[in-house]
């Protein structure tokens, strides 16, 4: 063990030379430096079980797949009993960097065979940007390994440095006014998550899904700033602009899957809007969107709290080729008498079900029982929240039409779900 701990502390200062020389040469591109941290799921757990040998065999086969996927210039550095760091030195964005952690996290989703058995692991991961996020080295490291104990306690897969601390981002900011400000100067940006079909695995879209890119914070998570704008009624306005954003970015996404649909989030008081329907029809012929490829997601509550003015609201956009989703659904709301009415066309399932469903079997039994309402009433079924392939393929044999979570990819920027589109390959179920 002792030898252990003397090459585990032999290596950071490498990889911090490593960094300082990688930093010097990007310092000097157009490029960013990504700093990934690797850390094995119950790697503790497991070397307790199976003891040292078994834990440094996985180790090894986890760098040889790490090497696999990395490129030329990338280096792979074991830093500690169960974590390994990850410099790429030419990441073109953001983006660019979650679409390596992806591909890294896919490849260590694949069990393991250590003595003779296969163990599925699966990993979490902290990034970290240079120059984004540090200037230095020691900087860089301290953030990706911030976020990767954010990643581990909020159970993500991979946090990258700015987004892993939202209640911080919180505090005490005058949000209201900076809001104003982001909506003048265009910081609203919309990333997207694709959404897979289960039969077959091939991409069938994706959803919207607003940042706010502030100059000052970096990147604000709807789930802070889209009540300030439901209290202000600044929504409106984020709304019509995102929706024209989404399609203007819809009609220029490659065609390899053929037409995508698009779904974009309504908030509950929009749905009472009576400009909504024209709105949307307008932005549509705006940007030549073809019926049924626009999806609409409201939640269930917004659904369900005035059922005659929404219900009207969904026939009308359905007339006109919108097709609306309710999001977020966990039976909560909806007593089976008002739901034989509902004119959506499909329900989406909570993710808090199916990111638990293995462990859990009463979340199981929900998402067996909602993908059975949606077969009753006629209705596609749709999964968020698929953070394994384990779940993807409980989901395909359920018989639930779509999957969209972590697993085939979080939320990216726009450039980025551009090249996903050319880039997917369909998982084998
Ligand atoms: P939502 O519409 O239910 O979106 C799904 C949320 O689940 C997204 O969070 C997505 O990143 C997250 N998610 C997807 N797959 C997984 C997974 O496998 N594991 C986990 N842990 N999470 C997963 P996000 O982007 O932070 O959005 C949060 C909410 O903010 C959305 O929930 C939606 O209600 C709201 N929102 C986002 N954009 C808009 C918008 O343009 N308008 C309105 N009104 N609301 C929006
Ligand atoms: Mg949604
Ligand atoms: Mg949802």
């Amino acid at each position: 063990m002792s030898d252990k701990i003397l090459s585990l502390r032999s290596n950071q200062p490498s990889l911090m030379r490593y960094l300082d020389s990688y930093i010097r040469r990007a310092h000097t591109s157009s490029k960013q430096l990504a700093l990934l941290v690797v850390q094995v799921k119950r790697g503790q757990e497991f070397g307790a079980l199976f003891g040292y040998r078994s834990i440094e065999q996985l180790m090894e086969q986890m760098a040889a797949r790490l090497s696999d996927v990395c490129r030329k210039d990338d280096r792979v550095m074991r830093i500690g009993d169960h974590e390994y760091a990850l410099i790429l030195p030419d990441v073109m964005n953001e983006g660019h960097a979650i679409l390596a952690a992806n591909k890294i996290l896919r490849a260590l989703s694949i069990p393991f065979e250590v003595d003779n058995h296969m163990v599925s692991m699966g990993a979490s991961m902290g990034i970290a940007l240079f120059p984004d996020h540090a200037g230095q080295s020691d900087t860089l490291l301290q953030h990706a390994e911030l976020a990767l104990s954010d990643a581990i306690r909020s159970s993500a897969p991979y946090l990258m440095y700015r987004d892993s601390t939202p209640e911080k981002l919180a505090g005490a900011w005058d949000l209201e006014s900076e809001l104003d400000t982001a909506l003048d100067n265009g910081e609203l940006e919309i990333f997207y998550q694709p959404k897979i079909n289960l039969r077959g695995g091939l991409l069938a879209g994706a959803e919207a899904l607003l940042r706010w890119r502030s100059p000052s914070r970096g990147i604000v998570p709807p789930n802070i700033f889209i009540p300030i704008a439901t209290r202000t009624g600044q929504i409106k306005e984020l709304t019509w602009s995102a929706i024209n954003m989404a399609l203007q970015h819809a009609a220029a996404w490659p065609t390899r899957f053929g037409p995508l649909t698009l779904a974009i989030n309504i908030a509950p008081s929009l749905l009472v809007d009576e400009t909504l329907v024209r709105r949307v029809a307008d932005a549509m012929g705006l940007w030549s969107a073809k019926p049924n490829r626009l999806i609409l997601e409201i939640t269930e509550s917004a659904m369900m709290d005035n059922p005659d003015i929404s219900f009207e609201t969904i026939r009308e956009l359905k007339n006109r080729g919108v097709m609306v989703s309710i999001d977020d659904f966990r039976t909560g709301y909806s007593s089976l008498a008002n739901f034989k009415y509902s004119p959506a066309s499909e329900l989406k399932i909570d993710k808090s079900f199916v990111m638990n469903m293995l462990a859990s079997k009463a979340d199981a039994n929900i998402v067996r029982a909602i993908i059975g309402l949606a077969q009753a009433f006629d209705l596609q079924v749709a999964a968020e929240g698929a953070e394994s392939m384990e779940i993807l393929r409980t989901l395909a044999a359920l018989q639930c039409n779509y999957a969209q979570g972590y697993y085939i990819s979080q939320p990216i920027p726009a450039n980025a779900f551009a090249q996903f589109i050319n880039e997917y390959v369909p998982p084998v179920f």
